[in-house]
Formats: structure tokens, sequence, C-alpha cells
């Protein structure tokens, strides 16, 4: 087998945080980090230095693949290391504890998909767990190889070889694409046919389509199509009873759908090795607006009634006044929503003029002529200005600064999820006012609790939870994360608990488990868990997502 130092062919990722090894904060971004330490922590912090991979003695791997896919497996520290853990904050604090009690035994990196079906049967000879790995970016605890001593070993499956885009269908505009592609990748490929998959999740840097097939993932945009599943026009899935492709149609109303089935499937089911996926004309006119209101519930007004006029706006971001500050763009005294429309097909100064004779019926302020500077021409770069500009530049470089932060001894972290309009007012008061509570009595000390709504529908809004709390000013991470794991159970509750999903678009994972097996019904899991069992009678995927894992 090769031991090799990595089985990857991408430049080297952190395997302990986010990014490549050679990304690096600037100085402003050092600066401006300093800064906030210094406000949460005046007496001065501890920061534990990032591990390297020698600091851990990794078990030897419990599994030997026979010689015909070893040329393609991995046992080396960094392959282990770098698929041990999603990028949770759970993830970064044990990283930086060194605390890895399940790397998997081995790392397999597929060239084609004949080598995904050799490893599923390979696993299913060794008695071995299965885990598919896109990019590693799960906050969920998905890509985790805690799967319980009911087997002989773990393998992590790897997808990056599996990038291509193999076929394109201009005139239908459709794309057949591999599953362990990038983001990047996956753009640069579209642009030069002037088509996109506008799919931009704030991980789209270090994240795949199979990935984002697999966990229902949502892309940046607010309104109309946000999410993947409205993307996906066929898939292909090899599971351990063999291949499943769907055909591809443009709508079917040919029973329940086996796209559906394994949208959002998390890896349990079987590896998505590739989907046939619906393209956009990338778009050619532009225009944002940010609009200042007097508080949450009167922008929320104004946010309701535009997800209901028909108008659909790319962007409609209320940022509540702590997500403001928090995001540095504005001077964080009144909520604000950051509104975009684009097209590839007309001028949209209609369609944002209507939005903001909406947003004024409630109460919205903003600067009419920043709004007719953006609206003029064909505003390429138009969105990286303002408080639009800021915000995204925040959002793209938030996970960087977060590593720092979290090796500072700060807890910081984000929950996500869904609630209809009705209940959205006194579900906003709540879940800040008890988190807020329930962080001070963990932490003992004031958090910073914010909001803004990542996506917008016509029956409600997706409203985004951070927080930021200094866990501990003695780089004690290990009590930073149990003071963490009590927030997140809080965090759980509370949300079910007040009519909300328990994830919008973060996937399920090992995380939400005890959440999901509250919000799905119980005869569905009950049906879910009899479809894992025919298609993967020995429930070797991602054992523990979704389903229980088999038992010892
Ligand atoms: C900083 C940050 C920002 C994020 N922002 C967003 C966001 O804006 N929107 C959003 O939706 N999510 C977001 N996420 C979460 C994460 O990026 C998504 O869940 C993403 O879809 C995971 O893609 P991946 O390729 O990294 O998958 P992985 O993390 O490798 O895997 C995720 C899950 O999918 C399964 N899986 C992966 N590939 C396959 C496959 N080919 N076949 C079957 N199963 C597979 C895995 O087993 C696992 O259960 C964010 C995460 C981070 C760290």
């Amino acid at each position: 087998m090769a031991d090799q130092p990595t089985g990857s062919h991408r430049p080297r990722l952190k395997f302990w945080g986010w990014g490549r090894e050679t990304d690096a904060l600037t100085d402003d971004e050092n600066a401006l980090i300093d800064q906030t330490l210094g406000m949460l922590a005046p007496g001065g912090l501890v920061e534990t230095p990032p591990p390297s991979e020698s600091d851990f003695d990794l078990p030897r791997p419990r599994l030997t693949p026979p010689s015909a896919l070893a040329g393609f497996c991995s046992s080396s520290t960094y392959d282990r290391l770098t698929h041990t853990y999603g990028k949770s904050y759970a993830d970064i604090a044990r990283m930086l504890l060194r605390q890895v009690p399940a790397a998997p035994d081995l790392v397999a990196f597929p060239r084609q998909e004949r080598d995904v079906a050799d490893i599923l049967a390979f696993a299913e000879e060794a008695n071995a767990a299965v885990i598919p790995f896109g990019a590693g970016s799960s906050v969920c605890g998905g890509v985790e190889p805690a799967v319980g001593s009911g087997y002989a070993g773990t393998i992590s499956l790897d997808l990056q070889y599996l990038n291509q885009v193999l076929e394109l269908d201009e005139t239908s505009r459709a794309a057949r694409i591999q599953a362990g592609i990038l983001g990047p990748e996956l753009e640069s490929a579209l642009r030069p046919h002037g088509l996109t998959l506008r799919h931009f999740p704030q991980s789209f840097e270090f994240s795949t389509l199979g990935g984002w097939i697999a966990t229902r993932s949502g892309g940046h945009y607010a309104s109309l199509y946000t999410h993947i599943d409205d993307f996906v026009e066929s898939t292909r899935t090899l599971t351990p009873r063999g291949p499943i492709e769907t055909r591809r149609l443009p709508g079917s109303g040919a029973g329940p759908s086996p796209d559906r089935l394994m949208i959002g499937s998390e890896g349990i089911l079987g590896v998505i090795t590739e989907a046939w996926m619906r393209l956009q004309h990338r778009p050619r006119w532009r225009g944002t607006a940010s609009v200042r209101f007097n508080d949450v519930d009167s922008a929320a007004e104004a946010v309701r009634a535009l997800s209901q006029s028909g108008l659909f706006p790319t962007n409609c971001r209320l940022l509540d006044a702590d997500e403001v500050r928090l995001n540095r763009v504005g001077d964080g005294r009144s909520p604000q929503v950051i509104l975009g429309f684009e097209s590839a097909d007309h001028p949209v100064d209609a369609w944002m003029h209507r939005a903001l004779e909406l947003a004024g019926d409630h109460g919205g302020a903003y600067d009419a002529e920043a709004v007719q500077r953006s609206l003029s021409g064909e505003a390429e770069g138009s969105q990286r200005k303002g408080a639009a500009g800021a915000w995204r530049n925040a959002f793209i470089r938030m996970p960087y600064w977060r590593d720092r932060m979290i090796a500072a001894g700060v807890i910081m972290d984000t929950f996500e999820t869904a609630v209809t309009w009705d209940r959205f007012p006194s579900f906003y008061a709540t879940v800040k006012r008890e988190m807020a509570e329930a962080i001070q009595r963990i932490t003992g000390r004031h958090a910073l609790v914010s909001c803004r709504f990542t996506h917008v529908y016509p029956d409600g809004p997706a409203p985004y939870f951070s927080y930021v709390v200094l866990g501990s000013d003695r780089g004690d991470i290990a009590s930073a994360l149990d003071q963490w794991r009590a927030i997140k159970q809080v965090s759980n509750d509370l949300v079910v608990r007040e009519g909300g999903t328990i994830t919008h678009h973060h996937a399920v994972g090992r995380d939400h488990r005890s959440g999901y097996d509250i919000q799905a019904p119980e005869l569905f899991r009950h049906s879910l868990a009899a479809v894992k069992r025919s298609l993967d009678p020995r429930g070797l995927l991602n054992p523990g997502v979704l389903v229980d894992p088999q038992a010892p």
C-alpha cells in the first residue's frame, strides 16, 4: 500500500482547520482579531499553537486493502488526520487539543467509479464502515469515523479524483458532473460556456457537488433557487447492492422521486458518483441596496412582504443590529436588510424600485443615489461595494478568522433553522433571550448572540444565529469544548421546542440526531432504516448518521 505523504492531488489543506496550509490571515485581519480578543479578555489570553502531524501517535491501521486496491489507498498520518473530522467548532477544538480517538484506518482515493464499487465490496468482506467524503466541510459530525464497536475498521472514501464535468447539454442548460468536484473547479469549467450552477454556500471553496447533494446544501442566494435540490436533474449512486441511476427529466410525476431519496441521504444509502445538474446563464445585470430599519419586527415585516411579492430578490438578508455590529457593516445601532437583484436577461431597475417601495412602506430608509449607482450599467463588481460588499467579504473570510479565535479560547458558533412567519417574532425574541441566558449560565460570561436571515420563503424565513463568548482566558480549550457541548444541547432543544427545524441547510450528521429524531415522524424513520437495510444490508455506510449504527 502506498504510504505516501498524501493520496491527494490538490494543494495540501490544513488537517486541523480551514483552508490550505499556505493560507494565512492578513495583517489587517490579525489586527482586527487582536482588537476583538482584547475586548473579550482585557487581561490577555493564552493562544494554543496549531497542531502538527508529529503531535499525533495514531494507532496502527486495522485494515489492509487487497493489492488491487492498495494503489489508491493511504494510511499516512496526514491523510488519516485530514479525514478524522469535519470543520465544526468541536472539530477544530479537538484538533487543537490533539484529541483524535477515531481516525479512519484507511483513506481511499478512487480514480474512477469502478474503484468506488471495489471499495464497497472490500468493505463488505472486511466488515469495515465506509464514510463518503467530499471535502470534509461538514459542521455536524457527518464525516467522523465515530461508528461504535460493531466494525472491524473504518474507510474514509474521498471522491476528489472524480472531479470532471463530463458532458454539457447547452440546449437544455444542464451538465453531467462528477461528485468530487469542488465549487471553484466546477465554476471554472462552466464559465467559458457562459453558464453557472449558481450554487454558492459559504464553504464553496472547499466543498463538493456530492457533498452538497448529500447534505441538501443551501447556497447564499436568498430566495427562489437556493437549495441544491432545485438544481438536481438526475443522480447516479453506487450502493453496496449496485448502482441506482435516475432518468434525466425536467419534471416527473412518476411516484416518489428516487432523486429525492438520494438528496439529503448524507452518505448512508450509497455513494453519489455523478449527477446531471440544471444550469443557468451567468448574470449580466445587478443591483444592490442596503436598507436601515428602526427595529427587527418592522424589518422582518418588510422582508415578509418582499418574499410574498413574487419579486424573488437574489439577496434579501436581514441582519439584526448585533449582526451588523459583529460583521462591521454599519454602526450596529439599527437592523439592516441587504437587498440584491440580478438577471442574465434584463435590467433589474424595476424590480429594485418596487422592492424599495415595499421596504419604505415598513419604515426602511436607504441611500437612493447609491442604489442608482449600483444599478447603472452592467454593474459587474457592484456586489463588492458598500454594505453588501463589506458583508460579502466578512462572509467569505469568517472561517479563516474563526480558527484563530478558537485557539484563543473563544467559543464561536452558529446554528441555523427555518420557521414560519406566524411564529417568527416570538421565535426570534425567545431564542435570542434564552440563548444569551444559557450561555451566561454555562460560561459565566456575557455572550453576543446575533441573527441574520440566510434565506427567505413566502411562508417563512431561515434565521441563522451566531454567538461569540470567551470560554477560557487560560487556553483551556477542553473546558471551552465542554461549555460548547452544553450550549449546543440548549440550542438544539430550543429551536425544535419553538417550532423551528433542527437544521435548515447544515445537515443532520451525528450532532443533530436527537433533534432530527424529534422532527422526523417515527414511522418515517423506520421506513428510512428499512430502505437503508435494503441498499446497505450490513449497515456499512456512514453508521450513526440519520440511522443508528449496527450493534457490535
Ligand atoms: C465555514 C463553513 C461554511 C459553511 N457554509 C455552508 C452553507 O452556506 N450552506 C450549506 O449548506 N452548508 C454550509 N456548510 C456546511 C458544509 O459545507 C456543507 O454541508 C457541504 O455541503 C458539505 O460538502 P463537502 O463536500 O465538504 O461534504 P463532506 O463534509 O465531505 O460530507 C458531508 C456529508 O455528505 C456525505 N457525502 C459527501 N460526499 C458524498 C457523496 N459523493 N455521496 C454520498 N455522500 C456524500 C458525507 O458522508 C457526509 O455525511 C459550511 C461549512 C463550513 C465549515
